[in-house]
């Protein structure tokens, strides 16, 4: 079999840890022997983004802006225990910090569904896609110990001088203070990439806030989203036959918890961060998590939903033996070769992308996995296998489908 070309190079973000050494040999055993494997290679590893002074990272952001799709490895976010594992000479920023705010956007993390792992909730189906605003709200606001009796106020100053007041709280002892913001530019493109996102990939869109509580911060979330629906996307709906329905979150978290899955949830910064690990959790596992982040202009960057599993990684390096999950790994793989083929129109990588996806879950679904999903799974005697084994195992599947 000649192997399948490539016209545009992925932009490949190498990392950290157990998941570095997974990104190896899932090159090794189930790409390189049936691609022409091109990438533009960059070392997100922290050794490398402490050489370069992070510079690195925002070179590997910048060259998606310029290819349009990036495949990422999980990379450690530095702490102080990192600083001195690693030599650091600064505690550099998450990457997916810095890329997400070079690149913009929203992320969409879906769980990967087998047959022999049961959701928690019996009802669902269908995976459940959970879009998160990745900007502002709690995560940008500014907070006072309020220490004594006193008048809390909020206010704006205009460039031109002209000022906005409210009184928040004219308290009577100590208390709490908090501020929060957000930008209608933010709140656009994040409607934009989950209107996008339910047409890339023909699901039903959900939206969630408070507005009936906080009639101007949410609203406004509410409201913009529907100007931007009505004006640019609702015949696009039609024509796909799909649909875009506001609610409030209350209403919305008791639908989710008795619908049948199969469609895409966008929610706030918060709630997004809060009900992506409950999603996750219910569907099975952090493992069985595919993550991309679309950026309104069209750029694509996935990676999987967990870290580097440091604790397999030091198992490793002492030469133990490990049963680390690779699928969220291998479908960002996937999801960005299926991306690169449908934007260069080459159909034998998409086909190849969803047989590698097929590989995946038919192997688990023959009883082959990982530790962790031994521990959730329905079936009676599962194969556990190790992290290498799996690969192979995954590879001989996909051959049979190839
Ligand atoms: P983690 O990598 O998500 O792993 C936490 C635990 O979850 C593991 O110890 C393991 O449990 C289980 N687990 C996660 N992924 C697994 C997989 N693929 N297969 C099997 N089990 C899996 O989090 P961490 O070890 O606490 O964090 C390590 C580093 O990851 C940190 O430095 C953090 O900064 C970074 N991180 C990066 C990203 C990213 O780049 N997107 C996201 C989150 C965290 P058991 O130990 O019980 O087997
Ligand atoms: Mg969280």
């Amino acid at each position: 079999m000649s192997k399948i070309q490539m016209t545009t190079p992925l932009v490949e973000m190498d990392g950290d840890e157990m998941t570095r050494i997974l990104w190896q040999m899932i090159k090794e055993e189930l790409l390189f022997p049936y691609i022409d494997l091109k990438t533009e290679y960059y070392d997100l590893g922290l050794k490398k983004r402490n050489e370069t002074n992070d510079q690195i990272t925002v070179d590997s952001a910048n060259a998606t802006k310029k290819y349009g799709v990036a495949v990422k490895c999980a990379t450690i976010t530095p702490n102080a225990a990192r600083m001195e594992e690693y030599d650091l000479k600064e505690m550099w920023k998450s990457p997916n910090g810095t890329i997400r705010a070079i690149l913009d956007g929203t992320v969409f993390r879906a769980p990967i569904v087998v047959n022999n792992i049961k959701p928690n909730v019996r009802t669902w189906e269908k995976p459940i896609t959970i879009a998160r605003h990745a900007y502002g709200d709690v995560y940008k606001s500014v907070e006072i110990d309020v220490p004594s009796a006193g008048t809390a106020k909020l206010v704006f100053t205009g460039d031109d001088g002209k000022v906005i007041e409210e009184t928040i709280h004219e308290f009577d002892g100590p208390g709490v203070l908090q501020g929060q913001h957000n930008l209608d530019k933010s709140i656009e493109s994040f409607a934009r990439s989950c209107f996008n996102y339910a047409l890339d990939t023909k699901q039903d869109l959900w939206f969630a806030t408070k507005d009936t509580i906080s009639k101007k911060y949410d609203h406004t979330f509410k409201d913009i989203f529907e100007e931007i629906f009505n004006a640019e996307f609702k015949s696009k709906f039609d024509e796909a036959g799909i649909v875009y329905f506001y609610t409030l979150i209350d209403d919305a978290v008791a639908r989710v918890m008795k619908s049948k899955g199969g469609y895409i949830w966008a929610c706030k910064n918060y709630d997004g961060d809060v009900m992506s690990d409950m999603i996750s959790s219910a569907f099975g596992s952090l493992a069985m998590m595919t993550s991309v982040l679309c950026s309104p202009d069209g750029n694509y960057e996935y990676e999987a939903a967990h870290g580097t599993v440091q604790r397999h990684y030091y198992k490793h390096l002492n030469g133990e033996e490990t049963s680390t999950n690779s699928v969220a790994t291998i479908f960002a793989w996937s999801g960005a070769l299926r991306k690169r083929g449908e934007l260069d129109g080459i159909s034998e990588l998409v086909d190849f992308a969803n047989k590698l996806e097929k590989a995946c879950i038919d192997t688990i679904e023959a009883g082959k996995m990982t530790k962790d999903l031994a521990l959730i799974t329905d079936e009676k005697n599962p194969t556990v296998l190790n992290s290498r084994d799996f690969i192979i195992a995954i590879r001989e599947t996909l051959e049979g489908l190839l």
